[in-house]
């Protein structure tokens, strides 16, 4: 058999396998959308059965006999084409796939399944005793599934991975402690000087009708178009999509709180950009997909912060804003800005600042290794956390409601997770210097509502690739260096928040 046919076989089977993950997609989205609750109990048959197929179809023996008849061909081809991108995407997810036996990943659904339902019960309640058993379980599982990868000297570069692959634990820490250092103090200057800032223009009367077709004008300008994407409304905010001619947004209106749906809208249109803009030779492909979770991320918080929350965007669309909302008629460009940018520590993670929302996120990371390592017991869990939540950002944590229960993640097993968040802020930062340097005139062109030319210079420079490289391959392509750095972040943030605030 010659090589190009065992690629073309190889193509013609990964292109099911990712039709099925798109099935699953469009069932996850329509659950989320449009389908009456009765239909829950079905809906998770259903998707556990097209993911069980694609499972099964994608790490069966036949898959690794291609990928090894198909080693002197990859080797034949340049790095960066497509063809040698597929190979050895396919032959990393494969490896990581195949190593963790059958048994352990039912059990780690089945975990999963049980413990996700025992939180919301235990949430509910604010009862972390509840909830105890099922999180040591999952960590129980957690150590097993490490076991099953050769030794990396820290378990939690194990789980990392899965996440954002080729992140360091030890890399996450120098990172986080450098945020940490610069921004808890800033935070606290801020939060003596909390009065300085008056959103009270945000909150009032606001017809969701009227919010949804402002979210539909702003996101037109950064890309959005009829033919390709759709825009609706659900309880939990995401961006999907089956294909790159079918991109999906959510977002969640407040009628008596502005800001949720507006920026809202613009992180998932940052996500949707993202999967709009890869190149359309990758499509059916396992490459068709951003390359991580941080990587990803950068794109969300660029364009509802960097963008979103800047002067210049504003500068267009408030005059539009105030045709929608004539309660607004006597708010200055001004006013909107800081009232945007009001800075509040709080309890939860995701009702979080711009500037607050890092640590939130620093004390999981922190919390998770040590479970892990077994440096903290779960018992002292709750105390550990609330401990946290005062020295980072001076509040009290009145219940494990609004403390250790508050997410999701760990229920699910999502152990290594949450520092995607914050490194996706850091790197939303290094790629907006960039940026800046290649189009000096970038807020000008905001400022008369064109936001296209900075989606080009992104599909360009980074959309494209989707998952051919890694996301540390794929940072250097975008600005010339492959490691994360704190400054461009902690810089932007600093000006940012020392202006609207007084302090320097
Ligand atoms: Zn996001």
């Amino acid at each position: 058999m010659n090589v190009p046919q065992r690629y073309d076989e190889l193509k013609t089977r990964l292109a099911e396998i990712h039709d099925l993950s798109k099935v699953t997609s469009l069932l996850s989205w329509d659950q989320a959308v449009t389908m009456p609750p009765g239909g829950a109990p079905a809906r998770a048959e259903q998707m556990a059965t097209v993911g069980r197929l694609a499972h099964e179809l994608f790490t069966s023996p036949e898959i690794g006999r291609m990928l090894d008849d198909l080693a002197a061909y990859e080797q034949s081809l340049p790095y960066e084409s497509d063809g040698a991108s597929l190979i050895r995407a396919t032959r990393y997810d494969y490896d990581r796939a195949t190593k963790v036996p059958t048994e352990l990943r039912g059990e780690m659904t089945r975990v999963a399944s049980l413990a996700r339902n025992a939180w919301a019960a235990a949430r509910a309640n604010s009862d972390f005793a509840a909830f105890k058993p099922f999180l040591q379980q999952t960590i129980d599982l957690k150590k097993r599934y490490v076991d099953c990868y050769a030794p990396t000297g820290d378990p939690y570069d194990v789980l990392l991975d899965e996440f954002e692959r080729g992140m360091k634990s030890a890399e996450v820490r120098r990172i986080f402690s450098e945020l940490k250092q610069a921004i808890v103090p800033l935070i606290a200057a801020v939060a003596e000087r909390g009065e300085a800032v008056d959103d009270g223009c945000l909150h009032g009367d606001f017809p969701i009708d009227r919010q949804r077709d402002v979210c539909l004008a702003i996101l037109r300008r950064f890309g959005y178009t009829d033919g390709e994407w759709r825009f609706d409304p659900t309880a939990h905010p995401f961006a999907s999509n089956t294909s790159l001619g079918d991109i999906r947004l959510t977002t969640r209106y407040y009628a008596d709180n502005l800001a949720p749906s507006l920026f809202g809208s613009m992180h998932e249109c940052g996500h949707g950009l993202y999967e709009h803009g890869i190149s359309p030779s990758l499509e059916r492909t396992p490459l068709c997909r951003g390359t991580s979770l941080g990587v990803h991320e950068s794109q969300s918080r660029m364009w509802e912060n960097l963008v979103g929350r800047g002067r210049a965007a504003w500068r267009f669309f408030l005059p539009e804003l105030k045709k929608a909302f004539p309660q607004l008629g006597q708010v200055d460009l001004e006013t909107f800005y800081r009232a945007i940018n009001k800075v509040q520590p709080g309890l939860i993670r995701v009702e979080a600042d711009e500037l607050t929302y890092g640590l939130h996120v620093v004390l999981r990371f922190e919390l998770e290794q040590e479970m892990l390592s077994g440096t903290l017991a779960l018992d002292d869990l709750p105390e550990a956390w609330n401990a946290r939540m005062k020295s980072y950002l001076g509040v009290d944590v009145p219940d494990a409601a609004r403390g250790v229960l508050q997410d999701v993640h760990w229920s699910l097993g999502y152990v290594g997770y949450f520092p995607t968040y914050v490194i996706g802020s850091i790197v939303s930062a290094q790629i907006w210097e960039k940026a800046v340097a290649a189009m000096p005139d970038l807020e000008r062109q905001f400022e008369q509502g064109e936001f296209l030319p900075l989606r080009e210079w992104l599909r360009e420079n980074l959309h494209r690739h989707g998952r051919k490289f890694t996301p540390k391959e794929t940072l250097q392509k975008v600005t010339g260096s492959d490691a994360v750095q704190v400054g461009p972040y902690v810089k932007y943030l600093t000006a940012k928040f020392t202006e609207i605030y007084g302090l320097s």
